[in-house]
């Protein structure tokens, strides 16, 4: 048994459908739990819609109108026959969202995001299956939230292991065993009030790790439109090398770090089952990618994660005093009140650091409530860093026009908070 995760770039048009299905093709004669994201961007365009809808940033029915035409238009290049079933399937699920806007809102904004935001995976879901049909892969499409069940932390979801497990063997495994492909979705669960919630962006790779660890997988292959894990990511390098193989530990942290390959919470359920992960490509299936196991071979290769768009902030106290637990306590406790992930931090003597995502207002908040008790200066525009396997050249590399404002290392990593030279 596999499970198998194809995100958004794969499904984006009609070409990627078919693309998917002839890689499917090859597959059919084994046991499939697919778990498929929403198509292209329509996530991003389905939080526009729920803004719209809640804060009233926009025109809901024209954002939903949008979605609704993105996806008949690549439903009408699939399935010539316009009697087809899948035209009235797509027709009524999108209703479930024509029914939400026409109500004023009467729940939390987290709840009615994930009521809305969700569709996107159950639309691209039902397509494919549809589209798989129809080309002869034979398929069971199902309803993820029968079996992943969470409790209603709403747009974040923590994972019920025993509820879903207990679905899993119940719902899942006796489909998977007499009929071959399931379709499902990623990114989604249910309560048990049978609310929908979201995993938090970029979830879907943590569902088919959910799955495979509930059915006991022997692997998880996530298809993605690269050849695997990079070195780097090609948006700020040229030179990019594909890592072959690498540890769980390895793989947990350039996640941690900001890879953006796989979500961070992904491994470590395929690791406590030593499931093996295969990162590769939809474009050139017959490639090896990158495989992620309790393995360490080869020599280890130098990984470069930028995270742009940082701010880092240095925090004093008023008074000149020394930075002590109990200002520190005072720090986390507000940092964690606001939500705000630190990215790096760093303490000495009369001040302490802080490396987080820019968010505009987040950070004016952050910055007003620290200025209560602390002298408070930041830099923008600041880029965070991190080589794992780091060596003089790779150090040379990253920081090449650049002054370090800050930089910490251990014995594999070092990190560099960083701005353009002047
Ligand atoms: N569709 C969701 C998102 O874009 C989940 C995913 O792609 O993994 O965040
Ligand atoms: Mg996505």
């Amino acid at each position: 048994m596999k499970v198998f995760k194809f995100g958004g770039a794969s499904l984006k048009d009609a070409a990627s459908i078919k693309n998917v299905s002839t890689v499917l093709w090859h597959y059919q004669k084994q046991k499939l739990a697919i778990v498929v994201s929403a198509m292209g961007k329509t996530t991003n365009a389905l939080e526009n819609l729920c803004d719209a809808y809640y804060f009233q940033k926009g025109n809901a029915n024209q954002i939903l109108n949008e979605i609704k035409s993105f996806h008949f238009d690549i439903i009408s290049q699939l399935f010539v026959d316009k009697q087809h079933p899948i035209y009235n399937e797509i027709i009524n699920s999108f209703v479930e969202l024509d029914w939400i806007i026409e109500e004023t809102p009467i729940h939390s904004y987290d709840h009615d995001y994930d009521q809305i935001v969700s569709l996107g995976e159950i639309v691209s879901s039902k397509i494919l299956s549809f589209y798989l049909d129809e080309v002869g892969v034979k398929n069971n499409w199902m309803d993820v939230r029968d079996v992943l069940q969470t409790d209603n932390t709403y747009r974040e979801g923590k994972v019920d292991w025993k509820t879903t497990q207990e679905n899993a063997v119940k719902k899942l495994l006796p489909v998977l065993i007499h009929e071959n492909i399931i379709i499902t979705q990623g990114f989604i669960g249910g309560t048990s009030e049978n609310y929908t919630t979201t995993l938090g962006r970029e979830g879907s790779d943590f569902t088919a790790a959910i799955l495979a660890y509930c059915i006991n997988a022997e692997e998880v292959i996530i298809w993605k439109d690269v050849p695997g894990v990079l070195n780097a990511d090609p948006k700020w390098f040229n030179d990019t090398v594909l890592i072959p193989q690498l540890s769980y530990q390895d793989a947990i942290e350039l996640a941690y770090y900001g890879a953006t390959v796989i979500h961070p919470k992904t491994i470590k359920p395929l690791q406590n089952k030593n499931i093996s992960l295969c990162v590769k490509s939809f474009v050139s299936p017959l490639e090896n990618g990158t495989l992620i196991n309790n393995e360490q071979t080869g020599l280890p290769t130098p990984c470069f994660i930028f995270k742009v768009n940082q701010v880092l902030i240095s925090i004093a106290p008023k008074d000149f005093s020394f930075i002590a637990e109990e200002s520190l306590s005072g720090i986390f406790g507000l940092l964690a009140s606001l939500n705000v992930k630190i990215n790096l931090m760093q303490q000495s003597a009369i001040s302490f650091s802080v490396c987080i995502d820019y968010d505009e207002e987040k950070i004016l908040r952050v910055i007003e409530l620290l200025q209560k008790e602390f002298r408070v200066l930041y830099n923008k525009d600041v880029e965070l860093a991190t080589v794992r396997y780091y060596d003089k050249a790779t150090i040379d590399r990253v920081s090449i026009k650049k002054e370090v404002l800050l930089e910490q290392r251990s014995r594999y990593t070092i990190q560099m908070v960083m701005r353009n030279k002047k």
